[in-house]
């Protein structure tokens, strides 16, 4: 969302896309540092881009920036602008300077919105940003502060505008969603967000993101089978099934906790969807933890898994702890949670066929079903429009196929 931002703001400085790496003048990296790769990935691209264009300028921001960006103009960035200045980076590029802020002189909420009709049906609107969680393993909170949100009014006009302007799904997006209000006067919630997203006239969907369990209420469990204007999608990260780990990673709630919420989501609304999050080998994960979250992850009923390694991030609590996990033992769990992620996608595929969905078309005669599966249409239909469908069968790519009636 912010990437985009940037991108519109170049036009303000008459800046166009350049077509290829080769012929820019200025290259922007928006980074990240959530992983000890994601940070390397990043000083090899920038070396890359160098040898590739040699005269080219290269601008980063992101939360690299904040966490080493010595390294960063080491490796050749021209210019390093602070996460909580990115809306900026062209006044420092035009002053020829880098801009690096002290995290605790951060300043405000920076709006961003990514709507671009020509090439999506789906908006991406910002409602909060930041983290006070301090999960141990964690670097965000120390890069983006603490949470801050939009004022919820404030967060519904601007999701009318994209309603008006022709967006028919919606993502409200931040660092930590269920702490989205708390920090504002009007003291507002996901809850009464989503309350109020959902009383907009229109003909829209809103598919909200990762939500922790604990934040996760039975009100905006209930809301959600009220209503078809929420996506029946959860995406709830769960991190570890072992409550030991969960107590390590300083999650706040247990593996009983998880399976007790995700089994209320399913009970009462059949078909939604559960996405999850897992990091494999936390420092101290036994073998007895590991088949603990394996044992989790079944009794949860989760569809759809995304598998991490854990990576030690220099300055968090877990970079601390002994008991540390060889990369071959990381890479062997990963392995066997991933292949247990495919049985329980091809799991879930095959639970929708027979039923009907209501399908928003994107191009090429594709389309997403609230619970996100991708379903290929046996007609043509048009491009940002919702279509009834009923599921035929399942593809090997993982798709489902429908047939629009
Ligand atoms: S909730 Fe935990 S994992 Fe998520 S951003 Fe905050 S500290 Fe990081």
């Amino acid at each position: 969302v912010e990437s985009e931002k940037i991108f519109e703001i170049g036009k303000d400085f008459s800046h166009s896309k350049a077509s290829s790496v080769e012929e820019a003048d200025l290259v922007l990296i928006n980074s990240c540092a959530v992983t000890e790769r994601a940070v390397k990935k990043l000083c090899g691209l920038i070396k890359n881009l160098k040898k590739k264009n040699p005269i080219c300028k290269i601008a980063v921001t992101g939360c690299a920036v904040d966490y080493d960006n010595k390294k960063i103009k080491l490796a050749g960035a021209d210019y390093v602008v602070s996460n909580f200045s990115k809306l900026d980076i062209f006044d420092s590029i035009n002053a020829d300077e880098d801009s690096v802020i002290p995290i605790d002189q951060k300043e405000f909420f920076q709006e961003a919105k990514a709507a671009d009709k020509e090439k999506h049906t789906r908006a991406f609107l910002k409602i909060q940003d930041g983290c006070d969680a301090f999960c141990s393993y964690c670097i965000i909170p120390f890069l983006r502060g603490e949470p801050v949100s939009m004022e919820q009014d404030k967060c519904i006009n601007e999701m009318k505008e994209l309603i008006k302007d022709g967006y028919k799904e919606i993502v409200p997006v931040g660092i930590h969603v269920g702490k989205f209000g708390q920090d504002t006067e009007s003291k507002s919630s996901l809850y009464t967000l989503m309350k109020a997203a959902s009383d907009i006239e229109g003909e829209f969907r809103i598919r909200m993101t990762s939500i922790e369990t604990n934040e996760l209420t039975g009100e905006l469990i209930d809301l959600v089978k009220s209503t078809d204007k929420i996506c029946s999608h959860f995406h709830i990260p769960l991190q570890s099934g072992s409550t030991d780990i969960l107590k390590k990673m300083n999650r706040r709630y247990t593996a009983d906790e998880y399976i007790l919420n995700a089994k209320k989501i399913k009970q009462k609304i059949p078909n939604a969807t559960i996405g999850a999050d897992v990091i494999v080998g936390f420092p101290g994960e036994t073998e007895e933890h590991f088949n603990e979250t394996v044992s989790t992850i079944k009794d949860s009923d989760i569809d759809f898994l995304h598998v991490f390694q854990y990576s030690d991030r220099p300055g968090t609590k877990a970079s601390n702890m002994p008991d540390k996990i060889s990369g071959v033992v990381k890479a062997e769990r990963a392995r066997i949670l991933r292949a247990l992620g495919d049985e329980l996608k091809i799991r879930a595929l095959e639970r929708q066929v027979g039923l009907k969905h209501r399908v928003l078309a994107e191009k090429d005669n594709k389309g997403f079903t609230d619970n996100y599966f991708t379903v290929k249409l046996n007609l043509s239909a048009k491009r940002n429009e919702f279509v009834n469908v009923k599921i035929r069968g399942v593809n090997e790519d993982g798709s489902l196929s429908g047939d629009i009636i």
